[in-house]
Protein backbone atom coordinates (compact mmCIF):
# COMPACT_ATOMS: atom_id res chain seq x y z
CA UNK A 1 0.00 0.00 0.00
CA UNK A 2 1.42 3.33 -0.88
CA UNK A 3 1.69 6.54 1.84
CA UNK A 4 -0.26 8.99 1.27
CA UNK A 5 1.77 12.07 0.27
CA UNK A 6 0.17 15.45 1.73
CA UNK A 7 1.29 18.76 1.06
CA UNK A 8 -0.15 22.38 2.22
CA UNK A 9 -0.49 24.24 -0.45
CA UNK A 10 -1.44 28.27 -0.93
CA UNK A 11 -3.77 28.58 -4.28
CA UNK A 12 -6.05 30.82 -6.32
CA UNK A 13 -8.59 29.23 -8.39
CA UNK A 14 -8.35 30.01 -11.99
CA UNK A 15 -11.04 27.77 -13.87
CA UNK A 16 -13.35 24.65 -12.48
CA UNK A 17 -15.74 22.74 -14.48
CA UNK A 18 -18.45 19.85 -12.86
CA UNK A 19 -16.83 16.41 -12.93
CA UNK A 20 -19.30 13.47 -12.16
CA UNK A 21 -22.07 14.24 -9.95
CA UNK A 22 -21.01 15.92 -6.78
CA UNK A 23 -17.07 16.64 -7.91
CA UNK A 24 -15.60 19.23 -9.82
CA UNK A 25 -12.22 19.91 -11.40
CA UNK A 26 -10.04 22.55 -10.65
CA UNK A 27 -7.26 24.83 -12.09
CA UNK A 28 -5.55 26.10 -9.46
CA UNK A 29 -2.11 28.49 -9.38
CA UNK A 30 0.08 27.26 -6.57
CA UNK A 31 2.63 29.52 -5.03
CA UNK A 32 4.68 26.67 -4.00
CA UNK A 33 4.30 24.72 -7.73
CA UNK A 34 2.69 26.92 -10.03
CA UNK A 35 -0.60 25.84 -12.11
CA UNK A 36 -1.73 22.46 -11.26
CA UNK A 37 -4.83 20.02 -11.70
CA UNK A 38 -6.99 18.56 -8.44
CA UNK A 39 -10.43 16.88 -7.85
CA UNK A 40 -12.32 18.36 -4.89
CA UNK A 41 -14.94 15.42 -4.46
CA UNK A 42 -18.24 16.05 -3.21
CA UNK A 43 -17.96 19.44 -3.37
CA UNK A 44 -20.98 20.06 -4.81
CA UNK A 45 -23.22 18.50 -2.37
CA UNK A 46 -24.91 21.14 -0.27
CA UNK A 47 -23.05 19.92 2.82
CA UNK A 48 -20.05 19.88 1.76
CA UNK A 49 -17.28 21.69 4.34
CA UNK A 50 -14.71 22.48 1.10
CA UNK A 51 -17.34 23.91 -1.35
CA UNK A 52 -17.18 27.75 -0.22
CA UNK A 53 -13.79 27.99 -0.10
CA UNK A 54 -12.86 26.63 -3.78
CA UNK A 55 -15.02 29.57 -5.77
CA UNK A 56 -13.55 30.63 -8.66
CA UNK A 57 -10.91 33.74 -7.80
CA UNK A 58 -10.62 32.64 -4.20
CA UNK A 59 -7.74 32.52 -2.81
CA UNK A 60 -7.45 29.44 -0.14
CA UNK A 61 -4.85 27.04 1.58
CA UNK A 62 -5.18 23.52 0.55
CA UNK A 63 -4.48 20.68 1.63
CA UNK A 64 -3.24 18.20 -1.25
CA UNK A 65 -3.09 14.59 -1.68
CA UNK A 66 -0.90 13.16 -4.80
CA UNK A 67 -3.74 11.08 -6.84
CA UNK A 68 -3.00 8.92 -9.51
CA UNK A 69 -3.69 11.59 -12.43
CA UNK A 70 -4.64 14.55 -10.68
CA UNK A 71 -4.45 16.08 -6.67
CA UNK A 72 -6.88 15.23 -4.04
CA UNK A 73 -8.53 18.69 -2.74
CA UNK A 74 -8.45 17.22 1.17
CA UNK A 75 -8.97 20.60 3.32
CA UNK A 76 -9.65 24.09 2.01
CA UNK A 77 -9.61 27.36 4.36
CA UNK A 78 -10.49 30.98 2.51
CA UNK A 79 -7.60 33.50 2.56
CA UNK A 80 -9.30 36.04 0.80
CA UNK A 81 -12.70 35.61 -0.98
CA UNK A 82 -12.26 39.07 -3.43
CA UNK A 83 -15.55 39.34 -2.43
CA UNK A 84 -16.28 42.88 -4.35
CA UNK A 85 -15.32 41.06 -7.43
CA UNK A 86 -18.29 39.01 -7.30
CA UNK A 87 -20.77 41.37 -7.18
CA UNK A 88 -19.80 43.83 -10.01
CA UNK A 89 -20.27 42.51 -13.47
CA UNK A 90 -17.15 44.45 -14.90
CA UNK A 91 -15.24 43.56 -11.79
CA UNK A 92 -16.43 40.34 -12.36
CA UNK A 93 -15.29 39.89 -15.94
CA UNK A 94 -11.72 41.41 -15.62
CA UNK A 95 -11.16 38.59 -12.76
CA UNK A 96 -11.92 36.48 -15.60
CA UNK A 97 -9.56 37.94 -17.93
CA UNK A 98 -6.66 37.86 -15.07
CA UNK A 99 -7.34 33.90 -13.99
CA UNK A 100 -7.35 33.00 -17.48
CA UNK A 101 -4.41 34.91 -18.83
CA UNK A 102 -2.73 33.47 -16.03
CA UNK A 103 -3.96 29.49 -17.18
CA UNK A 104 -3.11 30.24 -20.64
CA UNK A 105 0.62 31.79 -20.47
CA UNK A 106 1.49 29.67 -17.47
CA UNK A 107 2.60 25.80 -17.96
CA UNK A 108 1.59 23.01 -15.39
CA UNK A 109 4.18 22.43 -12.46
CA UNK A 110 6.50 25.62 -13.18
CA UNK A 111 6.73 26.99 -9.25
CA UNK A 112 6.44 30.77 -10.18
CA UNK A 113 5.94 32.56 -6.92
CA UNK A 114 5.87 35.93 -8.88
CA UNK A 115 3.17 35.18 -10.86
CA UNK A 116 1.50 33.76 -7.66
CA UNK A 117 2.05 37.33 -5.94
CA UNK A 118 1.13 39.34 -9.09
CA UNK A 119 -2.23 37.36 -9.34
CA UNK A 120 -3.41 37.84 -5.81
CA UNK A 121 -2.41 41.27 -5.54
CA UNK A 122 -4.29 42.31 -8.28
CA UNK A 123 -7.47 40.69 -7.82
CA UNK A 124 -7.10 42.26 -4.37
CA UNK A 125 -6.46 45.91 -6.56
CA UNK A 126 -9.50 44.71 -8.45
CA UNK A 127 -11.78 45.29 -5.67
CA UNK A 128 -11.46 48.52 -5.35
CA UNK A 129 -9.95 50.01 -8.34
CA UNK A 130 -11.67 53.15 -9.71
CA UNK A 131 -10.04 51.68 -13.13
CA UNK A 132 -10.19 48.43 -13.33
CA UNK A 133 -8.73 48.70 -17.03
CA UNK A 134 -5.71 49.99 -15.28
CA UNK A 135 -5.22 46.65 -13.03
CA UNK A 136 -5.41 44.17 -16.19
CA UNK A 137 -2.51 46.30 -18.16
CA UNK A 138 -0.53 46.57 -15.41
CA UNK A 139 -1.39 42.54 -14.88
CA UNK A 140 -0.80 41.86 -18.58
CA UNK A 141 2.49 43.78 -18.80
CA UNK A 142 4.24 42.11 -15.66
CA UNK A 143 2.47 38.64 -16.53
CA UNK A 144 4.40 38.71 -19.68
CA UNK A 145 7.69 39.83 -18.07
CA UNK A 146 7.07 36.69 -15.03
CA UNK A 147 6.18 34.08 -18.23
CA UNK A 148 9.39 34.74 -20.55
CA UNK A 149 7.83 37.00 -23.37
CA UNK A 150 8.33 40.03 -21.57
CA UNK A 151 7.90 42.98 -24.78
CA UNK A 152 10.67 45.10 -25.90
CA UNK A 153 10.04 48.90 -24.78
CA UNK A 154 13.17 50.31 -24.33
CA UNK A 155 15.38 48.91 -27.58
CA UNK A 156 14.24 48.85 -30.60
CA UNK A 157 13.06 44.87 -30.88
CA UNK A 158 14.41 45.10 -34.29
CA UNK A 159 17.98 46.22 -34.28
CA UNK A 160 18.43 47.55 -30.83
CA UNK A 161 18.92 51.00 -30.60
CA UNK A 162 17.82 53.20 -28.17
CA UNK A 163 14.23 54.49 -28.37
CA UNK A 164 13.48 57.90 -28.45
CA UNK A 165 9.62 58.90 -26.62
CA UNK A 166 7.89 59.22 -29.93
CA UNK A 167 7.97 58.23 -33.61
CA UNK A 168 8.55 54.28 -32.70
CA UNK A 169 5.65 51.29 -33.95
CA UNK A 170 4.83 47.89 -32.21
CA UNK A 171 5.34 45.03 -33.22
CA UNK A 172 3.58 41.73 -31.94
CA UNK A 173 5.72 39.53 -34.22
CA UNK A 174 8.73 41.13 -33.93
CA UNK A 175 8.55 41.22 -30.25
CA UNK A 176 8.03 45.28 -29.06
CA UNK A 177 8.98 48.57 -29.92
CA UNK A 178 10.27 49.72 -33.19
CA UNK A 179 12.44 52.52 -33.86
CA UNK A 180 11.50 54.46 -36.95
CA UNK A 181 13.93 52.76 -39.02
CA UNK A 182 12.54 49.31 -38.60
CA UNK A 183 9.04 50.13 -38.22
CA UNK A 184 8.27 48.93 -42.25
CA UNK A 185 10.47 45.77 -41.95
CA UNK A 186 7.50 43.30 -40.34
CA UNK A 187 3.89 43.18 -41.70
CA UNK A 188 2.08 43.86 -38.55
CA UNK A 189 3.79 47.33 -37.14
CA UNK A 190 1.02 49.36 -35.73
CA UNK A 191 0.97 53.12 -34.66
CA UNK A 192 2.55 53.48 -31.13
CA UNK A 193 1.17 56.45 -29.33
CA UNK A 194 3.63 58.60 -28.00
CA UNK A 195 1.40 58.57 -24.30
CA UNK A 196 0.66 55.42 -24.77
CA UNK A 197 4.05 53.96 -25.03
CA UNK A 198 5.51 56.00 -22.01
CA UNK A 199 2.78 54.40 -20.16
CA UNK A 200 3.72 50.67 -21.16
CA UNK A 201 7.29 51.45 -20.19
CA UNK A 202 5.97 52.84 -16.85
CA UNK A 203 4.08 49.74 -16.19
CA UNK A 204 7.05 47.54 -16.91
CA UNK A 205 9.12 49.13 -14.49
CA UNK A 206 7.25 50.49 -11.92
CA UNK A 207 5.54 48.91 -8.80
CA UNK A 208 1.53 49.13 -8.44
CA UNK A 209 1.72 51.80 -6.12
CA UNK A 210 2.74 53.98 -8.34
CA UNK A 211 1.56 52.45 -11.71
CA UNK A 212 -2.14 52.36 -9.62
CA UNK A 213 -2.10 56.17 -9.38
CA UNK A 214 -1.80 56.86 -12.82
CA UNK A 215 -5.25 57.97 -14.72
CA UNK A 216 -5.74 57.90 -18.11
CA UNK A 217 -7.45 59.31 -20.94
CA UNK A 218 -10.25 56.68 -22.63
CA UNK A 219 -7.89 57.35 -25.74
CA UNK A 220 -4.73 56.42 -24.03
CA UNK A 221 -6.83 53.15 -22.64
CA UNK A 222 -8.22 52.42 -25.74
CA UNK A 223 -4.50 52.44 -27.34
CA UNK A 224 -3.17 49.99 -24.33
CA UNK A 225 -5.55 47.45 -24.90
CA UNK A 226 -4.95 47.18 -28.31
CA UNK A 227 -1.41 46.95 -27.85
CA UNK A 228 -1.39 44.32 -25.51
CA UNK A 229 -4.28 42.23 -26.93
CA UNK A 230 -2.59 42.24 -30.01
CA UNK A 231 0.75 41.21 -28.38
CA UNK A 232 -0.93 38.74 -26.28
CA UNK A 233 -2.59 37.14 -29.09
CA UNK A 234 0.29 36.70 -31.19
CA UNK A 235 1.90 34.91 -28.60
CA UNK A 236 -1.30 32.65 -28.49
CA UNK A 237 -1.42 31.86 -31.88
CA UNK A 238 -5.26 32.79 -31.65
CA UNK A 239 -7.56 35.27 -31.53
CA UNK A 240 -8.68 37.22 -28.34
CA UNK A 241 -12.13 37.43 -29.05
CA UNK A 242 -12.41 34.10 -28.73
CA UNK A 243 -10.66 34.00 -25.19
CA UNK A 244 -11.56 37.98 -24.51
CA UNK A 245 -13.33 40.23 -22.69
CA UNK A 246 -16.45 38.92 -24.11
CA UNK A 247 -16.31 35.88 -23.16
CA UNK A 248 -15.55 37.17 -19.77
CA UNK A 249 -18.66 39.38 -19.69
CA UNK A 250 -20.61 36.11 -20.50
CA UNK A 251 -19.29 33.74 -17.98
CA UNK A 252 -19.55 36.63 -15.39
CA UNK A 253 -22.95 37.12 -16.10
CA UNK A 254 -23.90 33.36 -15.81
CA UNK A 255 -21.72 33.12 -12.37
CA UNK A 256 -24.00 36.21 -11.52
CA UNK A 257 -26.85 34.55 -12.25
CA UNK A 258 -27.81 37.62 -14.86
CA UNK A 259 -29.52 37.05 -17.93
CA UNK A 260 -26.24 36.38 -20.05
CA UNK A 261 -25.44 37.66 -23.48
CA UNK A 262 -26.26 35.37 -26.95
CA UNK A 263 -23.62 32.66 -27.32
CA UNK A 264 -22.75 33.34 -30.79
CA UNK A 265 -21.61 36.71 -31.43
CA UNK A 266 -21.08 37.37 -35.13
CA UNK A 267 -17.67 36.61 -36.66
CA UNK A 268 -17.01 39.82 -38.01
CA UNK A 269 -17.97 41.67 -34.28
CA UNK A 270 -15.44 43.80 -32.98
CA UNK A 271 -13.62 43.02 -29.03
CA UNK A 272 -15.60 45.21 -26.91
CA UNK A 273 -14.12 48.27 -26.51
CA UNK A 274 -12.97 49.51 -23.16
CA UNK A 275 -16.12 48.99 -20.13
CA UNK A 276 -17.38 52.15 -18.66
ZN1 LIG B 1 15.33 49.50 -35.19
Amino acid sequence: MSRVHLQRSEAVVLRRHDYGEADRILTLFTRERGKLHAIAKGVRRIASRKSGHLELFTRCRLLLARGRNLEVVTQAETVDAYGPLREDLVRTAYAYHLAELTDRLTADENPSPGVFDLLTAMLGALTVAEEPSLVARYFEVRLLGLAGYRPQLFHCALCQQLLAEEGNAFSPSGGGALCPDCAGRPGDALHLDGTAFRVLRFLQTRDWSDAGALRLSPATRGALERLTGAYIEQILERDLSSMGFLRSLRSAAASLGLAAAPDTAPADRPVAAEPA
